[in-house]
């Protein structure tokens, strides 16, 4: 895309103020901590429930971007940049991607349902790729902003576009419709994901048509009830395996690890072979067959290609490396889109300073090899990367243009000479195409570990935090409690995640958690809830900001803070308004007052208290008393000291609870990691943490015989038992076995049998299809922490703080 700023201020009807309206763009950004940022870029402020773009524009302008597409212009840059004054940004963006599209004319594949779209979208990119220039979202983008995003990369070389469009809510796809233009629709299939957002199945079914107003056809699971629902002017092409009426008939032989689909097709029969045996693959492979057979592909062509399809890996993984490396695995496709999301989550996810790529050539991308090559040297550039490792024919052609490189023929040959080459103290990210097969680049680079991790969603944790972030007042600030390594889910991973979302301060619970925080490089301002005496001097050296509580606490801190001759030195004052567990009470404010009346030794950053019952809506009253004696107490101090602090009093149930109570910032905890006491609310929650192992040894024994210490699980029938290697020293508690607890093999209920040990525990599996090897899941959407907690008489809160340290973190973004 290249566009002068003249040309497009007509399309999204804006306002022009600014310097030169001849200038060029030819990259669209959102995001205002991509790297990719230049003087071609065209930045759209949008404003969302979250966040807001025009607080970035000025940080934006210093880094050299100078088109601006906005609601209003920020009274920082006037007169500096060029800005297209909108009504409405996301509107903008929209119809801009909406006039883009329509000056391409190929066909254009539209996938809308709710499960599989992702993976339809990426095996059809396989299954036509040798025949087309594709175009496609990358990874899930399909979205308000995310579908105009992908259509904004179409170039005059693709000759076929594949998007997918996901909506929540009625009235949103009207729009994804007008800017996909679809030619050819496929609907994978109505389920319950965010029924939350309609009224009813009749509602969302008809939302989700509305894609296909007017393709040419739509390929569907034949189905009454859509149908019914279904505009009769649009021509269906459908399948089915009951009703004899659809289109193409199939019959499904499942083994193993393979399904044959016996296919029926104007009155022809032929066979073919998929590499899968779940409901879930055979119904996706289905929607691919149809757009095949659709455009008329030869039995053996498909035969051939659907026999290759394979697990689509809709994650980036970030991993521990060898010699103090952190690994990004995103090594199952390599296109110049993709590329530029992975760069973004490199910085983003990035612990060491010292960045390096390993690429493979890249495909489809639309362009000619020279001017590819010379864009992805330009974000290799700007995302200051220091070495690259170029694996493939033709990428290696272009040594030149890349920083630091290396190259290889083939991944074979890398691995050849991978001893030689040193890796230590960075961060790699690993992008290949399929056929590279990086993923031995992986397993070669990657730390050994044992098989129980936890894995943690690091998108679960962005929704999460968006979603309380939209129950806070544009203005309020956050806190997020990052104590207890963010209660077991990893201390700086986390860190660095909220730092990416710009949240305000993080609380821990002590100054060695906030060290390690400030050694990892988190820039963020950190406070600690409960500082020793002993830590003050360490505190002070590594700008940790302490919550002060007792008057020992305080002159005790003033005292240093003389000695090192501080200048308003950042504290914290807790109050106690019921809570009798930290906290300055009611009697000590006078003499809180009389200390701290003429020192500028510090400075009263923030005045907080903490509720004991916010959950709770039995003590709605307790909690109303101690907002109020907050607010009086706080006063007390502000009037008496002349100062403006930020107040604070609400955790995660709070924010919930005492809307009204929010103050200038909240403390979010538990609700970050997915968690809420509030049933209606844990449905808006994702799960984060994913408690995982696998199946050590299975062995089958006879009635009468035992399993464990003390004999405590007695078979009486022939049963099939299966070791897992977790025990109570990794944190699952003892009463957890004898047939309390369970964990989830295949989707189906194991039950512990005999006491959990130190470092195992048996389950009986008589009844479920699994082997040596197997994936085992402890906790994570089932059964989820809350539930266990349940069980046995806790709070999540324990459960989740309880896994020890040497059970793995890998965290992961989908
Ligand atoms: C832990 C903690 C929080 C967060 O509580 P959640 O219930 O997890 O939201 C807030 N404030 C203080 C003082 C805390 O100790």
């Amino acid at each position: 895309m290249t566009l002068s700023i003249r040309n497009i201020i007509p399309i999204i009807k804006a306002t022009f103020v600014g310097i030169n309206d001849i200038a060029i763009v030819d990259h669209i950004s959102i995001d205002s901590r991509s790297l990719q940022n230049s003087e071609s870029t065209l930045f759209f402020a949008l404003v969302g429930p979250n966040n807001d773009g025009h607080k970035f524009v000025a940080d934006l302008f210093e880094k050299g971007v100078m088109n601006f597409v906005v609601n209003y212009i920020p009274s920082n840059v006037q007169g500096k940049a060029n800005f297209l004054v909108v009504e409405n940004s996301v509107q903008a963006l929209q119809t801009f991607a909406t006039t883009y599209r329509s000056d391409f004319n190929f066909p254009v594949i539209g996938i809308t349902g709710s499960n599989g779209k992702t993976i339809i979208k990426e095996w059809l990119n396989f299954l036509l790729s040798p025949d087309y220039n594709i175009i496609r979202s990358p990874k899930s983008y399909n979205s308000q902003v995310g579908v105009p995003l992908s259509v904004l990369g179409i170039n005059e070389k693709h000759n076929l576009g594949i998007f997918e469009a996901g909506i929540s809510t009625i009235n949103e796809m009207a729009n994804l419709q007008r800017i996909i233009q679809p030619t050819l629709g496929v609907l994978s299939n109505i389920g319950s994901a965010h029924n939350e957002g309609f009224h009813d199945v009749g509602e969302k079914i008809k939302e989700k048509l509305k894609l296909f107003s007017s393709v040419e056809v739509l390929i569907m699971n034949k189905n009454r009830t859509i149908e019914a629902f279904l505009n009769p002017k649009i021509n269906t092409f459908t399948w089915s395996s009951e009703d004899g009426k659809a289109d193409v008939f199939v019959r499904a032989k499942e083994s193993p690890d393979k399904t044959e689909l016996q296919i029926t097709f104007q009155k022809l029969c032929f066979k073919i072979m998929i590499p899968f045996a779940d409901q879930a693959s055979i119904e996706n492979a289905m929607h691919c067959l149809m757009v095949l057979l659709y455009f008329k592909y030869d039995h053996e062509t498909i035969q051939h290609r659907m026999a290759m399809l394979y697990p689509v890996e809709m994650r980036l993984k970030v991993k521990n490396g060898v010699n103090n490396t952190t690994l990004i695995d995103d090594s199952y496709s390599s296109d110049f889109q993709s590329l530029k999301i992975a760069l973004d989550f490199l910085e983003s996810q990035k612990q060491y300073k010292k960045k390096t790529l390993i690429l493979s050539d890249i495909f489809q991308s639309g362009l000619v090899t020279e001017e590819l090559y010379s864009q992805v040297s330009q974000v290799i550039v700007s995302n200051k990367i220091n070495r690259v490792i170029a694996i493939g024919k033709t990428i290696s052609g272009f040594k030149s243009k890349f920083p630091n490189c290396l190259t290889f023929q083939s991944t074979a040959q890398f691995l050849d000479t991978i001893d030689k080459i040193t890796f230590e103290n960075e961060t790699i990210l690993i992008k290949g195409a399929r056929h590279f097969h990086f993923e031995e680049i992986v397993a070669t680079l990657e730390e050994k570990t044992h098989e129980t991790v936890l894995e943690i969603n690091l998108n679960a944790i962005s929704h999460n935090l968006n979603f309380y972030k939209s129950k806070l007042q544009p203005e309020t600030k956050l806190m997020v409690m990052v104590k207890a390594f963010s209660y077991g889910n990893g201390g700086f991973e986390v860190a660095k995640l909220l730092s990416h979302h710009k949240v305000d301060y993080l609380g821990v619970a002590f100054a060695d958690e906030g060290i390690s925080l400030k050694n990892a490089e988190i820039e963020l301002p950190i406070m600690v809830l409960n500082p020793e005496n002993t830590s003050f001097a360490a505190l002070i050296q590594h700008q940790l900001e302490p919550e002060i509580y007792s008057l020992k606490g305080l002159t005790a801190f003033l005292k240093i803070a003389e000695q090192k001759k501080l200048k308003n030195f950042p504290i914290h004052i807790k109050l106690d308004t019921g809570m009798h567990r930290l906290g300055f009470e009611e009697e000590h404010i006078d003499e809180l007052i009389a200390i701290l009346k003429n020192n500028t030794n510090v400075q009263i950053k923030s005045i907080l208290s903490h509720l004991a019952t916010s959950d709770d809506m039995a003590f709605v009253d307790f909690t109303l008393a101690q907002i109020k004696l907050f607010e009086k107490l706080s006063s007390q101090l502000m009037n008496a000291l002349q100062i403006k602090p930020i107040r604070h009093i609400l955790n995660t149930s709070g924010i919930s609870n005492f809307p009204q109570a929010q103050y200038d910032m909240v403390r979010l905890g538990i609700g970050l990691y997915g968690v809420s006491n509030d049933d209606d609310e844990q449905k808006l929650l994702e799960n984060v943490g994913t408690l995982k192992s696998i199946i050590s040894q299975i062995r089958t024994i006879k009635a009468g015989e035992s399993v464990g210490y003390g004999r405590r699980f007695m078979a009486e029938k022939t049963t099939k038992i299966a070791t897992i290697p977790i025990g109570y020293a990794d944190g699952i508690s003892r009463h957890w076995g004898n047939g309390v607890g369970y964990v989830v093999i295949k989707n189906k209920k194991a039950p512990v049998v005999g006491s959990v040990c130190m470092d195992m525990l048996m389950v009986d599996i008589t009844d479920i299809d699994c082997k040596e090897g197997t994936d085992v899941i402890i906790f994570g959407e089932n059964p989820t922490v809350s539930f266990i907690a349940k069980q046995l008489g806790t709070i999540p809160y324990e459960i989740m703080t309880s896994i020890s340290q040497r059970v793995k973190r890998v965290f992961y973004r989908e």
